[in-house]
């Protein structure tokens, strides 16, 4: 399998190229068909299997087929995830991607200045990559809209849980478009994920690697 075959645009595959990757890992050429589909995914992996492009390429894809345009402090899409260090690495992983294109990451963590993302959001974005705490200290300054975010994200779902985000994602779900489209990406699945799982997803297909 390569990733034509996987239904991306030229654009995409030409990104993908010049990052480097000759070929789809398991994960992605099973996911990223059902996410271009449109359906709600519930995908059991541990880092370093590639899932970040695999929630992020159909991702990128589906907002250059249809462009919208930012909203102030809105954003159409929010990934979810547990620890700064994540949050970096998603948001380095995707701008890889965005080079030749007009979309926009915004990645917000904790422990540093809030004033600086506040700026930065007010702009809006295409893709905000956030920890759950600081995306809520931001919520509630009215800094940013997630009413336009139809496309949510929750990776590493089992960390968040351990670092007691349930009540923040709780929140956050509530607040986001509710026709979104959901992706939900565990290391592993004890019964809260189902639960979480249960009440975000939409008939969600189910991916393991
Ligand atoms: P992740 O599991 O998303 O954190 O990815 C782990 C590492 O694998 C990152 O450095 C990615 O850039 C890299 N990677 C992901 N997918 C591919 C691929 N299809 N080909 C080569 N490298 C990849």
């Amino acid at each position: 399998t390569d990733f034509k075959s996987l239904g991306l645009s030229d654009d995409l595959l030409k990104a993908i190229a010049d990052n480097g990757y000759s070929a789809p890992t398991p994960i992605q050429q099973k996911s990223i068909p059902l996410i271009l589909d449109g359906r709600d995914l519930m995908g059991l992996a541990q880092t370093g299997t590639g899932k970040t492009a695999a929630f992020g390429l159909p991702l990128i894809e589906t907002l250059l087929a249809d462009p919208k345009k930012p909203q102030p402090k809105g954003t159409h899409a929010l990934i979810l995830a547990p620890t700064r260090e994540l949050v970096n690495q998603i948001a380095k992983n995707l701008i890889g991607f965005l080079k030749t294109t007009p979309l926009r990451v915004t990645s917000v963590v904790g422990g540093v200045s809030i004033n600086g993302q506040i700026k930065r959001l007010s702009k809006g974005t295409d893709i905000l990559v956030a920890t759950p705490g600081r995306l809520l200290d931001l919520v509630d300054r009215r800094a940013v809209d997630l009413g336009t975010a139809s496309y949510l994200v929750l990776d590493e779902a089992d960390q968040m849980l351990d670092l007691g985000f349930i009540h923040a994602l709780r929140r956050i779900a509530g607040l986001v478009a509710d026709d979104r489209q959901t992706l939900l990406f565990s290391a592993t699945m004890p019964k809260q994920i189902n639960e979480l799982a249960q009440s975000y997803l939409r008939n969600p297909a189910r991916v393991e690697v």
